[in-house]
């Protein structure tokens, strides 16, 4: 897990439409300043390597980034940085091989497919979008580790974009990024989705056409559908946050480190501009809730891939609320079942279909009702040991032993999604009862 550092919060060059940030910026909570030596003190304080991040973590002058990746690199020996890479330039390329620093690149697609990372008027934006372009060529060039953030909206997911998007993906992989992210866009407000957002259909659409071409790159991968997989099979110790049941008060997965030093969570979740204190304790009430909440009022409850999904991002919620199950739970569901079918016809046995799911999810909430976390593999480990030894674990109760210490439906947020109404063609998800950060554990919370 890597420590996000905000030295100017959500600062930005770009007006990107749909940004989950906006919120913050309109209600004016913009940071001009911040103090190197405090952010040291905060990064070292969560202990580990750290990635800069925004906003625009460039608008940073050089001199900054440099007293910062230098010291990270000998403290850590390596760095990391989200950019839109419009900024990036011969002395950041220099630095970016010094420091050892992976460069994650925020970008849409090629040309207009690029258009809703705004920039003020249409010629701009193309100009930025050629300028990000330019830089992934120089990365892609430089022998230096870069992969992609790409967000799924209007403008270049819908089917008469796909073949744009496929072959601008296959000219990615020639060029040598390890992957991308993908993510379906986070809506702050309605107007946003109706102008961007895509249908459950077209993301279901979009999604499954990139998990059919990835089966043909050569080394690029997309995350999501890695993750997809693993959780299915009950490995979900690097999957990333979304999968795995986040506290929006402590997010796990982001320590956040702002520019006066003081820690801050991932900002999916702020959807009233306000950056909260991060909390001490880790809560899971979110989780237990959903699992026990009938699916028609925003619960999860019934689905047999709650273990694998948990409602995914608090930030994604129905209704810009993080207490409900995600807002593109139909497109979840979908996947997980796209990738299901797969793992069986491999000959393998997704967790979905297991009959230990139960036990499972008993153990799990049980750690839940305690405030620890246990992961699935932890789960079936134990259910495993309790049949091996023939003992009480084989029933599903962790018999409270002490804890180890340790994002019309589909619609898009704001609509109320039930899903349970005709619910993906097999009512509720086809089984009788319990039927977007790599993800490290720390953040507050004990573990199982
Ligand atoms: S992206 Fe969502 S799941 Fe991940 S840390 Fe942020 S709020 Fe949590
Ligand atoms: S697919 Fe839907 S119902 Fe199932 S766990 Fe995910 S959000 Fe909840």
């Amino acid at each position: 897990m890597t420590v996000e550092v905000r030295p100017l919060g959500v600062s930005c060059n770009l007006q990107c439409l749909y940004c989950y940030q906006h919120p913050q910026r309109d209600a004016g909570n913009i940071r001009r300043g911040y103090d190197i030596e405090k952010m040291k003190a905060g990064i070292e304080k969560e202990g580990g390597a750290f990635s800069l991040f925004g906003g625009e973590a460039l608008l940073i002058p050089e001199d900054d980034l440099e007293e910062l990746w230098s010291w990270g690199y000998e403290k850590f020996k390596s760095n990391g940085i989200q950019t839109n890479g419009t900024l990036i330039n011969n002395n950041h390329m220099r630095m970016f091989k010094q420091y050892n620093v992976h460069v994650g690149v925020s970008v849409d697609g090629p040309g207009e497919l690029n258009d809703a990372r705004w920039a003020g008027s249409l010629e701009r934006t193309r100009e930025m979008t050629d300028r990000t372009h330019a830089a992934i060529e120089r990365l892609a060039g430089g022998n230096i580790r870069w992969s992609l953030i790409v967000t799924l909206h209007r403008n270049n997911a819908t089917p008469d974009k796909l073949p744009l998007m496929h072959d601008w993906f296959r000219y990615m992989d020639g060029l040598g990024a390890c992957g991308a992210r993908l993510h379906i866009m986070e809506v702050e407000n309605d107007a946003i989705y109706r102008k961007y957002g895509l249908s459950p259909e077209e993301n279901i659409a979009a999604l499954l056409s990139f998990a059919g071409l990835e089966e043909k790159l050569v080394n690029f991968k997309f995350d999501i559908f890695k993750d997809m997989r693993h959780m299915l099979l009950g490995q979900d110790n690097a999957a990333t946050c979304i999968w795995n049941a986040c506290d929006p008060h402590t997010t796990r997965a982001v320590r956040g480190v702002e520019g006066g030093g003081q820690r801050s969570n991932c900002g999916r979740t702020n959807k009233d501009g306000i950056d909260f204190i991060k909390a001490d304790v880790e809560g899971f009430e979110r989780y237990l809730a959903l699992y026990h909440t009938p699916q028609e009022y925003g619960g999860c409850r019934d689905c047999r891939f709650f273990l694998m999904c948990k409602g995914s991002c608090p930030g994604s919620a129905l209704d810009y609320d993080w207490r409900n199950r995600s807002a593109y739970c139909r497109v979840w569901f979908e996947l997980y079942r796209y990738f299901e079918d797969r793992l069986v016809e491999q000959g393998l046995q997704p967790l979905s279909l297991r009959p230990e799911r139960r036990q499972a999810e008993h153990l799990i909430l049980e750690a839940w009702a305690a405030n620890c976390y246990m992961s699935v593999k932890a789960a079936l480990t134990r259910i495993e040991q309790g049949r091996a030894a023939g003992g009480p674990t084989a029933h599903g109760n962790g018999h409270g032993d002490a804890p180890h210490g340790d994002h019309t439906d589909g619609r898009g947020p704001g609509h109320r999604d039930s899903h349970g109404d005709a619910p993906h063609g097999d009512a509720p998800h086809g089984d009788a009862p319990y039927g977007d950060h790599t993800d490290g554990r720390a953040g507050g919370g004990r573990e199982m």
